[in-house]
């Protein structure tokens, strides 16, 4: 029972076809069999040759169409009158076509296994193969990713330190901006003032000179840009924000501090 499609029904030999026969099937002496489409159309021709093995059949009982669901009364009669070993010997010869038709099936459907499976171990190969490269290929943009984080963390760690760089240029820009801006205001304010007071310079460091010369008694005077900024016209404002005022390190700092007042 190895093949149960083959058990009850033989298939047409001819290439490629492989239906199943019923009705009429073209049966030949070399063993082979064919559905009745086939066998009319290959042994109306003269010399007939079969399909399957290109056997020359050209006697009178070489190829036979044969009813394969016989009536009773053909069954009752075909085989009727004959010797018992007569009887036997052609149906042993019957079983023996049968027997070699499902071997051939068999070797077949073994051979359409075999090449199916050959095929399915290539595809398996193929698929281990390609997902072994792209495993690679993974691994390789793993790194390169990898490697392109730490670029990128040395370049924001660069760029934090640049600016914080920037913020501290700033400051000191900021710093000096002040130091310049009260130099300038004091220029102008010995232009319309006192003139034998010129400052030597002004100390890089305004809040020192402030701590030291600063004094409980007589604060110093602020001098502070009015609204209209680089004008002539100042106003003393003792109120006004501490980042404006400044002290001059000069020989007579008492007498350095001037207003238009
Ligand atoms: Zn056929
Ligand atoms: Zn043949």
């Amino acid at each position: 029972m190895a093949m149960p499609l083959c058990d009850d029904t033989l298939l047409c030999n001819f290439p490629k076809c492989r239906s199943k026969l019923s009705g009429f099937a073209w049966v030949t002496a070399c063993s082979h069999v064919f559905c009745d489409q086939h066998g009319s159309g290959e042994f109306s021709r003269s010399p007939a040759i079969c399909p399957a093995c290109s056997s020359a059949l050209s006697g009178k009982l070489d190829i036979v169409r044969t009813e394969l669901s016989p009536s009773e009364e053909y069954k009752a009669m075909v085989l009727a009158g004959l010797r018992p070993d007569i009887v036997l010997d052609i149906s042993a010869r019957a079983l023996a076509f049968w027997s070699y038709q499902v071997h051939q099936e068999r070797m077949y459907q073994e051979y359409s296994l075999s090449r199916a499976d050959t095929q399915l171990k290539q595809m398996e190969k193929m698929l281990t193969q390609q997902n072994q490269s792209r495993e690679l290929e993974l691994n390789a943009m793993r790194g390169e990713i990898a490697s392109l984080k730490k670029v990128m963390e040395e370049y924001k760690r660069k760029y934090s330190d640049v600016s914080e760089k920037l913020m501290e240029r700033n400051r000191q820009y900021q710093k000096l901006q002040g130091l310049y801006d009260s130099l300038r205001l004091r220029n102008m304010v010995v232009g319309v003032g006192e003139r034998d007071a010129l400052p030597q310079h002004v100390h890089p460091d305004f809040h020192t000179v402030l701590a030291r010369h600063a004094t409980p008694q007589r604060s110093p005077p602020f001098l502070s840009l009015g609204p209209d900024g680089g004008s002539r016209f100042f106003s003393c404002l003792e109120a006004d924000a501490p980042k404006m005022f400044f002290q001059f390190n000069s020989p007579d700092a008492s007498r350095a501090f001037v207003s238009k007042h």
